[in-house]
């Protein structure tokens, strides 16, 4: 026994970094003709959920802002949420793994699409361990939780977003196409993260579904159906509940088909399916309308309400959410519990503090956002 305690204490860790140190290589020589200036980055090789793809070798300890992520404090994973990092790759590590903390920022995974250089699609960089939270969701909420970086895994997709100005409206904009073999490698590993941690399909959102005041990402052309049909990913709904007949026969709905267009109809039931806002409800209805119903295309990025919005949230109620209907009114603030002021510094520090001022969060954002409240 004694002899096993020694090789467990001793031999296996010495074992284990001589392992990394041998088989991790510069993140130059990975990605060749990728990187220029050389970002000093070595990585080593990983199956990520079945895909074979590089993690980052964790920094020395004077460089550890690099990797720009902390502790969960003991919670449950128990979200993904996905992004596009609306930057080529190479712009994308050089920002997660920058040594400050000025907006620091970082993602568990970073996907990459075919870019005009020699760099394919599909291929998988681990930035941060799951075990860690990284920075990426920012302030967000979600159904009763907020903050999410302590809940989540959050994959960004490398993909340069939209044309235009971020300050058009959502309609003005034109929007990349996502690269099949980069949708095709976030399938896999998104297979293998929900059934891993047992993440609900309604917990597999967007960076604007939890922030949908001002973030724009992964937008209207990320595909949220196919995900779901091949790889049984996230929520969505069947060829055969496309019906109203089909949805009160399967299932058994909270409520009623609302027969008219109402809008505050659509907005009790998108509040009970897990939308929260800062106020503006518009922005609510943007993010349901450009993650389900036939609103995936930009086209309908509007705040027009139609006979298949009011079916898809209906039928997602009914689907997903278990509960009876809530009385979560529009507008309703979420109430900020079991976090406190530290928590919440990394997140008001990741974006802009006018943001944190103006946001659901306030209460919660102490000294850095001139909030006494807290
Ligand atoms: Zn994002």
């Amino acid at each position: 026994m004694a002899q096993k305690g020694f090789i467990l204490c001793f031999l296996l860790p010495i074992l284990l970094f001589f392992t990394t140190t041998i088989f991790a290589i510069p993140i130059t020589q990975a990605y060749p003709g990728v990187f220029s200036p050389d970002p000093q980055i070595d990585v080593s090789s990983a199956n990520i959920h079945g895909v074979i793809g590089y993690a980052i070798n964790p920094f020395p300890a004077n460089e550890s802002d690099r990797n720009h992520y902390d502790s969960r404090k003991g919670k449950t994973i128990k979200y993904l949420i996905m992004h596009f990092t609306e930057e080529n790759f190479t712009k994308t590590v050089n920002i997660f793994t920058n040594n400050s903390m000025v907006n620091p920022t970082s993602a568990h995974y970073v996907i990459t699409q075919k870019e005009i250089n020699n760099l394919d699609g599909g291929q998988v960089l681990r930035v941060v361990p799951e075990n860690l939270r990284a920075w990426h969701a920012g302030t967000s909420a979600w159904g009763n939780d907020t903050s999410l970086n302590y809940v989540s895994i959050g994959i960004e997709h490398v993909n340069l977003g939209f044309n235009g100005n971020v300050s058009l409206p959502e309609l003005n904009r034109t929007y990349f196409p996502y690269d099949p073999d980069e949708i095709k490698a976030s399938g896999i590993i998104s297979s293998g993260i929900v059934k891993q941690y047992g993440i609900l399909p309604q917990h597999v959102i967007g960076h604007e579904d939890v922030q949908p005041t001002w973030k724009p990402d992964p937008g209207p052309l990320f595909p949220w159906g196919k995900l779901y049909k091949d790889y049984g990913v996230g929520a969505w709904l069947d060829d055969d509940e496309m019906t109203v007949d089909a949805i009160i026969k399967k299932y058994n709905p909270p409520r009623p088909f609302p027969q008219n267009l109402n809008r505050d109809v659509l907005l009790a039931m998108l509040y009970n399916y897990g939308w929260r806002s800062a106020g503006d409800d518009s922005r609510v209805i943007l993010a349901f309308k450009k993650h389900f119903s036939a609103n995936q295309y930009p086209a309908y990025c509007d705040e027009i309400i139609r006979l298949e919005d009011m079916f898809w949230a209906w039928a997602l109620e009914a689907k997903y959410v278990t509960s009876t209907p809530t009385t979560v009114t529009p507008n309703t603030v979420p109430t900020v519990s079991g976090s406190t002021c530290a928590d919440a510094v990394p997140d008001c520090l990741q974006y802009n503090l006018n943001e944190c001022k103006n946001s659901i969060y306030k209460p919660m954002m102490c000294k850095y956002c001139k909030v006494s409240k807290f």
